[in-house]
């Protein structure tokens, strides 16, 4: 089998992956994502590359980067044997219906480096199972990115996935290697994980590598880094296996953002996969992926608390809305913001309003006060969505709308 046809191979039975940086009023893409253990977006790309193949049959999907960029990215995986029995992943020990497929680094770094220079393939997101250990592994992972980066002088992004239990010193120099590195929690706490994948430790293999990461970046210059900075860090949930809340994913993930300064946190809604133990369960829902990515993102881009969040009383998210709209309705229905005086932490909690529009609103307000919802609408701003929230010269929008 030939390079290419391992690349098939792994992209086959990779789950998905969200790999980009989203919105929060475009946080995910529901219908699209399936959700395993160690996987990738993976899009099928309809155009047949110059190496034959359908780059979307090799694992090539587009994925937004940090900056905001759109690039085609390759997402794989370095073996997709492993030792450890994570229950919801198709590549856990034991599961013999399908055939695992193995690559060396200069294998990998080469077979990348043809597509590359196809022009089908700008960025590497590389992941693995775990094989003779995860300092074993990680050490692949690390001399595939040491070969791009050295050898082929690739100066392109490089997604590396830090095995749970690496070494301190691997950890640095993924992050002098990659763009961006995962640590996966997978759970929200150890409890949580024992019954997903009973093999990890949550403490000691996975927040270990997260705290590393701050440490080094907080403490060490990046010398030896290949564009002169540190890695980004992120890290996934999957969500839905084993009962845990809303309450639960998002507590931990908002302390990993603040305590560890996470980039970002992926939710990925549970598949069941045939042959593992967790086959018989539901699949997810994509709507609740899609609520947990809003509201993460009402932590880091809009100021908010969890404790602001509209959970019911088993601690989870009503799917039927919108969280910035249900706390909204909670809090400004009764007690309007006025435009023209609301701080900017304020404006972001009007529904409509971002924080590029709270800004706008803003800068607008010095060059005179903000009367009419047309002046807003000329700023970006969604007007229908705040009128019910918001007074415009201690006016209700609507009233001004019936004088007209
Ligand atoms: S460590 Fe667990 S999640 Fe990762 S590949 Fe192995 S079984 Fe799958």
């Amino acid at each position: 089998m030939d390079s290419f046809e391992k690349l098939k191979a792994v992209s086959e039975h990779m789950g998905l992956e969200p790999t980009g940086e989203q919105t929060y009023t475009q946080p995910s893409l529901p219908n699209t994502h399936q959700v395993a253990a160690c996987g990738a977006v993976i899009k099928k790309d309809p155009v047949q590359s110059k190496l034959g193949r359908s780059i979307g049959e090799l694992g090539v999907s587009n994925a937004v980067v940090s900056g905001g960029k759109t690039i085609p990215l390759l997402k794989t995986m370095m073996t997709t044997a492993c030792e450890r029995n994570c229950f919801y992943c198709p590549f856990r020990a034991g599961r013999n219906s399908f055939r695992r497929q193995t690559f060396k680094p200069d294998e990998m770094a080469k077979t990348f480096m043809q597509i590359h220079k196809a022009g089908k393939v700008e960025g590497l997101f590389l992941s693995s199972g775990i094989i003779k250990g995860s300092v074993t592994t990680q050490d692949k992972i690390i001399e595939t990115a040491e070969i791009l980066r050295n050898k082929y002088r690739f100066r392109g992004y490089i997604h590396l996935k830090v095995m749970p239990g690496v070494e301190k010193d691997q950890v640095r120099r993924s992050m002098e290697l990659a763009t961006r590195l995962s640590v996966n929690l997978e759970a929200p706490n150890d409890k949580r994980l024992a019954m997903l994948a009973p093999k990890k430790q949550f403490v000691e293999e996975l927040v270990r590598p997260l705290q590393w990461i701050d440490e080094i970046r907080r403490n060490e210059l990046p010398q030896r880094s290949w564009n002169g900075r540190w890695a980004s860090s992120v890290t996934q949930f999957v969500v839905g296996a084993v009962g845990e809340s809303d309450l639960e994913l998002l507590s931990t993930s908002e302390m990993m953002i603040k305590r560890y300064k996470l980039q970002r946190v992926y939710f990925s809604s549970f598949h069941p996969i045939k042959d593992t133990p967790f086959e018989h369960l539901p699949a997810q829902d994509l709507m609740r992926q899609h609520r947990l990515y809003q509201s993460s993102f009402l932590f880091r881009d809009y100021g908010y608390d969890l404790e602001e969040m509209p959970f019911d009383q088993t601690g989870n998210l009503p799917l039927g809305e919108d969280p910035k709209i249900a706390w909204a309705k909670h809090n400004l229905s009764d007690n309007p913001a006025e435009i023209n005086t609301a701080d900017r932490q304020l404006l972001l909690r009007i529904p409509g309003i971002g924080p590029k529009g709270a800004d706008k609103i803003m800068q607008a307000r010095t060059r005179g006060s903000i009367s009419d919802v047309n002046h807003l609408k000329k700023l970006g701003v969604v007007t229908k969505r705040l009128e019910p929230y918001v007074l415009l010269n201690g006016r209700r929008p609507e009233k001004q709308l019936r004088l007209f």
